[in-house]
């Protein structure tokens, strides 16, 4: 094989290769917490094919040795799921070089296996939550030094064969280098989606979140509210004379008076209820799927720990702090934050410290 022809299989197979992971990355939907079963079972079949239109591609290094990207792969989604992933991409594509035989068959299966061994981080065995953080980029010496393990049964058998100890240490160097190589491109491709997801998460996050007490804000319950489940109640509180403890301990003791007042109510509710800061003093919840008395529950306890609590929380004992609320059933054609809203000012109007319901 002239040495034009290997570099053009050796350019076809890295295309080949990048088209693979490109969609590879396309399966991917969100980061931090696993993709659903579909996207799993897609990206797992785009990976096994990868490697196996990696393989059908392969480039004749030397008599008996193949090269191609297969193990990229492998060793991609080892370092991102860890090692029964990447054994589980390694073995058919594994299976199917040892049936194309030659010197390397054996060594050829053990190498995919390796792979799958050695890429996964801190040797886990399955982890299905995805991050753009396991690249292997940074340290292109770890990918480097894969390879180097990887490929030494195949060194070994080649060298034990009749070949040449140059022609081995040539075909060596030359694999391990490539790959390498491989996966640093590879990775590239496979993690611009991951990043671009990371990020768009991460500005979905902070459109949504209130930044002084990290709850949600007036724009998420705006669209929340318009889209709310059956039996959900929409609790309206308002901290009381809050002007005077801005007043009398400054606006950092008022936030800090603030953020203890979100963490009384997250505690006081349940995982599926949503807490909102509307503005300034002034808080909404929306308690999904909530039975009428337990509404009236919730914006009591809420009530009853933020007299009881919220001063020692701040970090201000003694002082006494109070919330008034209006508490309304969501319902069609009913403006739930007005009628809220009016509860609210008779709650203030009636003295204060009290949730109005009717
Ligand atoms: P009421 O019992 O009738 O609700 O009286 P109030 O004093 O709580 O109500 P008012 O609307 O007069 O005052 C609200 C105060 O909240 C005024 C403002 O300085 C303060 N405030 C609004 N946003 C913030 C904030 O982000 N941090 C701090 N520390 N204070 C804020
Ligand atoms: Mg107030
Ligand atoms: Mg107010």
């Amino acid at each position: 094989m002239s040495a034009l022809s290997l570099v053009n299989g050796v350019v076809l197979n890295l295309a080949v290769l990048i088209a693979g992971v490109f969609l590879v990355s396309l399966t991917f939907f969100r980061v931090g917490q696993p993709d659903r079963p579909a996207a799993l079972l897609a990206r797992y079949v785009a990976l096994v094919a990868t490697s196996l239109f990696a393989l059908a591609n392969t480039v004749q290094l030397v008599p008996g040795i193949l090269f191609d990207f297969r193990m990229v792969p492998v060793a991609l989604v080892a370092r991102r799921h860890g090692r029964l992933a990447g054994l589980a991409v390694a073995l058919p594509v594994g299976t199917c070089r040892f049936l194309l035989g030659g010197v390397g068959a054996v060594p050829s299966l053990l190498q995919l296996l390796l792979v799958a061994w050695l890429a996964a981080p801190d040797g886990a065995w399955l982890r299905l939550t995805a991050s753009e953080r396991t690249a292997l980029t940074r340290t292109p010496w770890v990918a480097l030094r894969l390879f180097a393990l990887a490929n030494l049964p195949l060194f070994i058998a080649f060298a034990l064969g009749r070949e040449p100890w140059t022609t081995a240490v040539g075909a060596y160097t030359a694999l391990t280098v490539l790959s390498t190589v491989g996966l640093l491109l590879g990775q590239v491709a496979g993690n611009t989606r991951l990043r671009s997801l990371a990020r768009t998460q991460h500005y979905q996050t902070l459109a949504s979140t209130d930044a002084l007490t990290g709850v949600l804000n007036r724009r998420q319950f705006e669209q929340d509210l318009a889209a709310v489940p059956d039996d959900t109640y929409l609790l309206l509180l308002d901290l009381d004379h809050f002007k005077r403890v801005n007043d009398t301990y400054g606006h950092d003791g008022g936030d800090r008076v603030l953020q203890a007042f979100t963490a009384i109510t997250q505690h006081s509710t349940r995982a599926r209820d949503r807490v909102y800061r509307l503005g300034g003093e002034e808080f909404a919840v929306l308690l999904h799927h909530c039975p009428p008395e337990t509404a009236a529950d919730v914006a009591e306890r809420i009530r009853a720990n933020v007299q009881g609590t919220l001063a020692a929380r701040a970090g201000l004992p003694g002082e006494t702090f109070t919330v008034s609320g209006g508490l309304v059933l969501v319902a069609p054609e009913v403006d739930a934050l007005a009628v809220a809203d009016e509860r609210l000012y008779r709650a203030k109007a009636h003295g204060r410290n009290r949730t109005v319901t009717a």
